[in-house]
């Protein structure tokens, strides 16, 4: 009985979690060094989670300069 009703409880979240999390790592390739780079799973739940539909241009390395700099513009141009 009791195992029962935890097979259900778990099956159901099963079943959401890979409606969810129905993702595969991509490959992309950054525009700035043009290193192939992973684009995990998990960073693609970040990106949703932020309201991002794009995927990412940048490699983490560029895309902390790339932030940097346009915080830097942001703040010349105010
Ligand atoms: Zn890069």
């Amino acid at each position: 009985m009791l195992q029962l009703t935890r097979t259900r409880a778990t099956g159901l979240r099963e079943e959401k979690h890979l409606e969810e999390n129905g993702r595969k790592p991509r490959f992309l390739v950054c525009v700035d060094c043009g290193e192939e780079f992973v684009f995990t799973a998990s960073a693609q739940d970040y990106f949703e989670e932020k309201g991002y539909y794009q995927s990412p241009k940048r490699c983490k390395a560029c895309h902390s300069k790339h932030k940097r700099g346009t915080q830097e513009s942001i703040n010349t141009s105010r």
